[in-house]
């Protein structure tokens, strides 16, 4: 066995892992419907290989013709991929036009003999055209989702692959001797060839494995961070924001204040309209809250029909005003659900922590406490909390 037999083989074995790795993934459900087509472009990259390595000993209809047939395919699979994972519409006209041309020179070449110099030719150019323009979709594509920068380093190793294919399928009139010989011949240039394919399967893989990890801690995080049903912060991320505010205070003394909202006598309205009218109430008052609320104010579903905002940087007056802003906003609301019969508002417990630091749970009883005595005389009202103890 050759050098370059030996590194073909390894290439067949890295790009059949590669392939079993991604058909787990899309079993998965982990960015399924791209993860398919990468299998599938693994997959055709192992037969192209294959057949390019029985070059000399079958016809070259098959070595030559069929095998960079697949090889192509195998890239536009990947754009293809690429493109569904950046929820990009599949350019499938292009892809039929790029595949029908090359196949076209190709199957020209073996016809009229001595294939392989305009074989090499059009094939690198079609494979390095795929990568590059892939490599600027997923540029476009992956910005807002990932950042510039990162979208950037994604886009980089189509770019500069793309490139190489389209130096070598440029340069091949001038090298003619050099790459000539069959791909598994030791020398004349292939080792090189074999060794840069190998590096670019780790290399374009790692990407999209990198990409694929990426969505998906992003997405559990976001899940984690969010309530399903009204898509505002969960209480979880809630406490995490109020620990945090709570130790700028003690660090720079800036004051901030928090409310306790809970909805009116909810259970009658589940009770009376049934429990899926309940839920688009919960989701018409969790949205009122939030497009009532400032910008840098955070609004959280911390429970069945509880919520809690918290204002940074407020004094006493600017927390009062946006409670009785956020009370104002819940008694317009209109229920397409239930007709103009429901009528829905909240009570409400606020808590102003000034220049005295406050532990986290002392500041909640506070706020317990508001929140019932505003339930308490009457509801559909703001009861401000006892000053903290000072401590
Ligand atoms: P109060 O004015 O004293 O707050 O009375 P209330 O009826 O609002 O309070 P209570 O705590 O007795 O009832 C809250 C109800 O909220 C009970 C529960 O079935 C309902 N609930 C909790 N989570 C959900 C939910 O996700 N969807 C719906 N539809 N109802 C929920
Ligand atoms: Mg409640
Ligand atoms: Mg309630």
């Amino acid at each position: 066995m050759t050098n370059s037999q030996l590194l073909l083989a390894v290439i067949l074995i890295q790009q059949g892992l590669f392939g079993a790795v991604w058909a787990v993934a899309a079993r998965l459900g982990l960015s399924r419907r791209p993860a398919r087509h990468w299998a599938a472009a693994s997959g055709l990259v192992v037969a192209g290989m294959s057949l390019m390595l029985a070059r000399g000993q079958a016809s070259p209809w098959l070595t030559m013709a069929l095998a960079n047939a697949l090889l192509l395919l195998s890239f536009v699979l990947l754009r293809r991929g690429l493109q569904i994972f950046g929820r990009l519409v599949p350019t499938d006209r292009e892809h039929t036009m790029v595949m029908a041309l090359a196949v076209a020179g190709v199957v020209g070449a073996v016809a009229v003999g001595n294939p392989v110099l305009p074989v090499v030719i059009v094939a690198s150019i079609a494979l390095g055209w795929t990568l590059l323009r892939s490599a600027s979709e997923v540029r476009r594509s992956l910005e807002s989702e990932f950042g510039r920068g990162p979208a950037r380093w994604c886009a980089l190793p189509g770019a500069v692959i793309g490139s190489l294919f389209v130096l070598r399928g440029s340069l091949a009139p001038l090298l003619g001797p050099e790459i000539a010989g069959p791909i598994s011949d030791p020398g004349s240039g292939n080792v090189t060839m074999v060794i840069a394919a190998l590096i670019f399967g780790l290399v374009i893989n790692t990407m999209l494995f990198a990409m694929t990890i990426v969505r998906l801690v992003r997405r559990l995080q976001y899940q984690s961070d969010h309530d399903v049903l009204t898509d505002l912060l969960s209480r979880r991320a809630m406490e995490r924001l109020l620990e945090a505010e709570a130790q700028r205070q003690r660090r720079f003394g800036t004051g901030y204040a928090v409310l306790s909202i809970d909805i009116d006598h909810f259970k009658q309205i589940n009770d009376r309209w049934g429990h899926a009218t309940g839920d688009a109430v919960l989701v018409q008052v969790a949205h009122a809250l939030r497009d009532a609320s400032r910008e840098v104010d955070r609004v959280a579903r911390t429970g069945g029909e509880e919520f809690c905002v918290l204002l940074p940087g407020v004094d006493k007056a600017g927390a009062e005003r946006a409670a009785q802003r956020l009370l104002q906003a819940v008694r317009e609301l209109e229920y397409r659900a239930a007709g103009p019969s429901l009528r829905v508002t909240v009570s409400i417990g606020l808590a102003i922590v000034g220049h005295e630091a406050e532990p986290l749970p002392a500041l909640l009883r506070r706020l317990d406490q508001a929140l019932y005595a505003a339930k308490h005389r009457g509801r559909d009202r703001v009861e401000s909390a006892a000053p903290a103890a000072a401590g």
